[in-house]
């Protein structure tokens, strides 16, 4: 099995429709007392358990190294979330091994079986959901709700996919050419790395990874340095879930060492990657160069970062638009791809749009969030640093600051006030570069049509939305609104599974579209087979 070269991955006698049909998990009403008690409690039962020192799972098997690392808890960073094996360059070939190991049974598992691994991850983690989302309140500061929506996300990846891989298994058979029998099939690709993010560290983490293996391959996973403890509990409820050892081969380890050696390794067939525009950049170029020994095209799936607008028309609801704005911008404290960073205003209601914003934006409360306030930390002292020097930069810039701007300094996370800068002008620092931060530019506009050519004048076309009573102006967003992600009158954030196929365009990504009908066939290639009869 030298060459991955599997050719035999029969579905067999697959029944989809068995099934019952996709829907998305339902969000938690924490307005409910016995929700917001089951939160309380799931909280302590996992703050109990922070501070656990978790091994590298490789090929079944637990690894040390030497070098450790931590994922902290940016609300209190002084508390340990979890402390990790460091791996290196190193570690990078045992990894592989054990994943090119593990790819050949794998590879002809039934896809029955695989989707199956899946169903059950996806009722696991239905069981456990509050204490799912605790987790990610203490590594990531996402606040209940937001982090209910990325458990829910995780569930709804992993029956989507689920049902997905048993879609294409059952494939409709080509054209029959007279005299023989033609068949078309689809075949996983080999060993991948998968290296994600920390902003939806359960959701897209284990996207990425169940698209991987239901489709047959086998992975090395790489989370995020500021994230590993939902991955190495997603691992443990992968094995749980009777995943054979090294499907999924868990490698906590630095991006520029590990992760890096692990794209240029030549035997991995495809990384899929979410995170920074400038990290998925150097991973394409690292990709694209042969290795010695290497006998394949590595094949990159990236999706990256954004600057996402919604243009505001003269003719909008301010009633709908204000709280669409103020959603979308400072949700998880502006730390999502899809956060709206600017809002682009026709010049007719631009201060009283302005105003508004204000107010609402002020009512925000931020706090740790285990408290569910509205806005959490920001990630780390790092991000922090970075967010505060857009601003300022904007202010130089000629931005005028229209609230907030600083840094909570009676606290000890890493809190940034909800910040809005006005007066931005198309080409400002502000108004191009991804800030990542709870950080919103208001742009002035003359009229619709210039609203969205400011808002296409970017790198970037990930999401955005427009907010307008006109028909004819909703069309012509369709039509020139240059993103992957087109919202209409609704925030621009907050992608469902199934309905919003997500994925940005330019310098946001190969628009691969996860959580859609196409998202699979990026882990697979298809095999033609003509038999003469
Ligand atoms: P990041 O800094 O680019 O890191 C992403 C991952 O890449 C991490 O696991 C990181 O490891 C790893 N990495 C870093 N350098 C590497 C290298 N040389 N070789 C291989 N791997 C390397 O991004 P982030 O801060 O985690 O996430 C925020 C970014 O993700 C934002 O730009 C956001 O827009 C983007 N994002 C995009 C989408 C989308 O669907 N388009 C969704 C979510 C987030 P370490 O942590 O160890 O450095
Ligand atoms: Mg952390």
């Amino acid at each position: 099995m030298a060459n991955l070269q599997n050719n035999d991955i029969v579905p067999s006698n697959v029944e989809s429709s068995a099934l019952a049909p996709f829907k998305n998990e339902p969000f938690i009403d924490f307005k409910r007392a016995e929700n917001v008690r089951a939160m309380r409690e799931a909280l302590e039962k996992v703050r109990h358990q922070l501070g656990r020192e978790y091994e590298n799972v490789v090929g079944g098997r637990g690894v040390r190294t030497e070098n450790k690392a931590q994922s902290i808890n940016p609300s209190h960073p002084e508390q340990v979330v979890g402390t990790f094996q460091k791996a290196g360059a190193e570690d990078v070939q045992p990894a592989v091994d054990a994943a090119l190991a593990a790819f050949e049974s794998w590879s002809r598992t039934s896809v029955r079986e695989r989707a199956e691994l899946l169903f059950r991850v996806a009722q696991t983690l239905r069981e456990r959901k509050f204490e799912w989302a605790a987790w990610l309140v203490f590594e990531v500061g996402k606040n209940w709700a937001e982090a209910d929506a990325d458990v829910g996300e995780t569930i709804d990846f992993a029956e989507f996919y689920g049902r997905e891989a048993l879609r294409l298994a059952e494939s409709k058979p080509p054209i029959q050419l007279p005299g023989e029998r033609d068949e078309f099939r689809y075949i996983p690709l080999g060993v991948g790395a998968v290296i994600s993010p920390w902003n939806f560290p359960s959701a897209i983490m284990a996207g990425m990874t169940m698209a991987a293996i239901v489709s047959g391959n086998t992975v090395v996973l790489k989370p995020s340095g500021d994230a590993m403890t939902i991955a190495a509990k997603f691992c443990e409820v992968l094995g749980q879930c009777g995943m054979p050892d090294g499907v999924v081969n868990f490698v906590a380890g630095s991006g520029s060492s590990f992760g890096n050696e692990l794209v240029k390794h030549p035997r991995i067939r495809f990384i899929s990657f979410t995170g920074s525009k400038d990290v998925g950049l150097h991973i394409h170029e690292l990709a694209a160069k042969a290795q010695p020994g290497q006998i394949w095209i590595k094949r990159t799936i990236l999706e990256m970062g954004g600057k996402d607008a919604i243009v505001v028309a003269a003719d909008a609801d301010l009633d709908e638009a204000v709280p669409g704005v103020v959603a979308s911008a400072f949700g998880f404290s502006g730390q999502k791809c899809s956060a709206c960073s600017r809002a682009i205003v026709d010049e007719r209601v631009y201060e009283k749009f302005l105003e508004r914003l204000k107010e609402r934006t002020e009512k925000l409360t931020v706090g740790p969030a285990e408290e569910n306030p509205n806005l959490g930390p920001v990630i780390s002292a790092a991000a922090r640093k970075t967010i505060l020097g857009y601003i300022e930069k904007a202010v130089q810039e000629g931005g005028h600051l229209i609230t907030g701007g600083r840094a909570l300094e009676n606290q000890e996370g890493y809190f940034i006030e909800p910040t809005i800068i006005s007066e931005v002008e198309p080409g400002d620092t502000l108004e191009q570069q991804e800030v990542f931060g709870p950080v919103l530019a208001v742009i002035r506009c003359k009229d619709f049509s210039a609203g969205l050519r400011i808002a296409n004048d970017t790198e970037f076309g990930l999401t955005g939305s427009v907010y307008t009573s006109s028909e004819e102006k909703m069309a012509q967003a369709e039509r020139e609104f240059h993103v992957g992600n087109l919202y209409i009158n609704r925030k621009c954030t907050g992608a469902m599974v199934g309905a919003h196929p997500f994925g940005g365009f330019n310098m946001s990504g190969t628009d691969s579209k996860a959580g859609g009908p196409d998202y699979l066939l990026l882990f697979m290639q298809a095999k033609s087979i003509a038999r003469k009869l």
